[in-house]
């Protein structure tokens, strides 16, 4: 059995619906800070903070969990930027207080979501896992010292763990049963699409003079149900290998700001206001990973490499939503 912490957030709620799919039992605990309770439709719920040491130990004595996977970080770049005592509580204490309970109770396999932003500024495209680790924000920064904790947990103690680190995860489950919905929303795609149905006046793009072909930053989009199969491939590692890895999760295609616009605009057939505005503190001009490793080792086949089709789910889930025009 599986335990979800941030199950019931965008990428969590995805793979718990994948791994029900193949059969596999899961708990899902959330502390619905940004998670929707709607989107665990599988799987048990339990709604409580990574913070409380209780709830967890009463989750590892109730249930036969053999795997952690986490899920519950704070993600935005820019808030990290101007507030990293949240992120190194959460996404740092709060994951070490984790760790530190399922030792106790000889829970030992981790799925970890990590982040291309522990890189840093590329010196050589596309990222591989080898690549100097300068992350240059304090996001980026936990994520790697939870890499750092995770490689000696499993150097000293019986503990096997995968570090996923993904791009820019985006698009929705194609049976729009769960999708992404963040409040306050920042993330570029669901911003355009927002704009698209009348539900903000126009999008904003961060910056215009970076060294880019358009002058805009370049991110590397990789569809949720391919991180979903991702987490189940490397399920199947740690339970048949018994060894720690670490992997990109990228489609290894890079897209502007722009061009991301003009494919929402292409798929929706509708045009939005564009303003450019400035950059946004610690964010990287160009991020596009290699997904080699991930592919080679653990059979990872990832089927959305289109960016039009991967924003056509989300369009579809925001229709779903939201409606299609301007109903806020
Ligand atoms: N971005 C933008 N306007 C927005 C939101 C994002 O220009 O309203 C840019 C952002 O600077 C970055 C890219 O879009 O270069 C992707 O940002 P997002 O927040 O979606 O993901 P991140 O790369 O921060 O994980």
């Amino acid at each position: 059995m599986i335990l979800i912490v941030g199950g019931a957030g965008y990428i969590g709620s995805h793979i718990n619906k994948f791994l029900h799919a193949q059969g596999i039992e899961t708990v899902v605990l959330d502390n619905l800070s940004y998670g929707h309770e709607e989107f665990v439709k599988w799987g048990k719920f339990i709604e409580g903070d990574l913070s409380d040491e209780s709830i967890l130990s009463h989750i590892f004595e109730k249930y036969p969990i053999d795997t952690v996977m986490h899920f519950a970080a704070f993600t935005y770049v820019g808030e990290s930027v101007e507030n990293p005592q949240k992120y190194y509580k959460n996404n740092l204490e709060n994951t070490l207080n984790l760790l530190n309970l399922m030792k106790n109770h000889k829970v030992n396999k981790f799925i970890f979501s990590s982040t291309c932003a522990v890189y840093g500024e590329p010196e050589k495209l596309p990222l591989t896992e080898d690549h100097p680790l300068n992350p240059v924000n304090p996001y980026g920064n936990t994520k790697l010292m939870v890499e750092k904790i995770l490689e000696d947990y499993s150097r000293a103690y019986d503990f096997n763990y995968v570090s996923l680190r993904y791009f820019n995860a985006a698009g929705a489950d194609p049976d729009m049963e769960i999708g992404e919905w963040h409040q306050p929303e920042t993330h570029l795609i669901p911003l355009v699409l927002d704009a698209v149905s009348g539900r903000r006046e126009s999008v904003s793009i961060y910056g215009t003079d970076y060294p880019t072909p358009d002058g805009t930053c370049i991110r590397d989009y990789i569809h949720v149900l391919d991180l979903a199969q991702a987490h189940y491939k490397a399920l199947e590692y740690l339970n048949e290998k018994n060894k720690s890895q670490v992997f990109n999760l990228g489609n290894g295609n890079g897209f502007s700001v722009k061009e991301i616009i003009e494919t929402c605009q292409e798929v929706t057939g509708r045009e939005i206001k564009v303003i450019e505005d400035s950059p946004r503190p610690g964010d990287p001009p160009i991020l596009v990973g290699s997904s080699h490793k991930a592919k080679e080792i653990l059979g990872w086949n990832p089927q959305w490499t289109s960016i039009g089709e991967i924003i056509s789910t989300a369009w579809n889930w925001h229709k779903k939503l939201y409606g299609e025009t301007n109903k806020l």
